[in-house]
């Protein structure tokens, strides 16, 4: 699977502009309900007005409010990336902590955006579980779970370590361009034939299926 969606999907890597692990920790919260398009029209000019984790701690909550508006839920946004920025001040000297158990002490972060750090701006792997991970690894029978958490766990069983972050940044955006959420194009999907729920929806054509067939009879042989 991973070699067919990094073939599908080459060069992917999170989609959100940032140069340092404030500026993705502020970038991962800004795209909870919105999309990464959105976030990075957004962030140039913020991070322009609030360079580092010192400017967020010191800004004026409406007048950071007003400048991620278009972001939606940008009062609790607000509250989440200056509460975080002043407890990285208070407890870690400023810096954006390389610890999945240091960075979900922090206003804002879940499991989910820690993970998104560690994975891209510490190079530490982490499975990051949003909607599509929820969504596609069900389908692909991975997990039988709907918790997050949970499904982080089993995926860790299942994906070897040094590819959990690549694995989570290409089902993501398998997510987002074929196995779109009620409309999945399964006849088109680089994973189709380890996938129960696309091949029980017949989504396999001729040759797929001839194919398959071969790949089988091989993997018993
Ligand atoms: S076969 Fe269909 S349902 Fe399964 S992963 Fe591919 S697009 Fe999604």
């Amino acid at each position: 699977m991973l070699r067919r969606l990094r073939k599908a999907y080459p060069g992917t890597r999170c989609p959100l502009l940032c140069r340092t692990p404030w500026e993705l920790m502020v970038a991962t919260i800004l795209s909870a309900q919105c999309t990464d398009k959105r976030v990075n029209l957004v962030t140039p000019s913020l991070f322009e007005k609030f360079p580092d984790v010192r400017a967020c701690a010191a800004a004026d909550p409406e007048v950071f409010a007003r400048s991620i508006r278009s972001t939606g839920f940008y009062q609790n946004k607000t509250r989440s990336i200056l509460g975080a920025a002043k407890a990285l001040l208070e407890k870690f000297g400023g810096e954006v902590p390389a610890c999945l158990e240091d960075l979900v002490t922090l206003p804002g972060v879940g499991r989910k955006t820690a993970n998104v750090i560690l994975g891209n701006a510490f190079g530490i792997p982490g499975i990051s579980v949003d909607t599509h991970m929820i969504r596609i690894n069900r389908l692909l029978g991975l997990t039988r779970n709907a918790d997050p958490v949970k499904i982080e766990r089993d995926l860790m069983e299942l994906v070897p370590q040094k590819n959990w972050t690549e694995y989570s940044s290409l089902i993501i955006r398998h997510g987002r361009e074929c196995c779109v959420a009620r409309r999945p194009d399964c006849p088109r999907c680089p994973i189709l034939e380890a996938c129960p729920f696309g091949r029980a929806r017949g989504g396999l054509s001729g040759g797929r299926r001839k194919n398959l067939k071969f790949s089988r009879r091989n993997s018993e042989t």
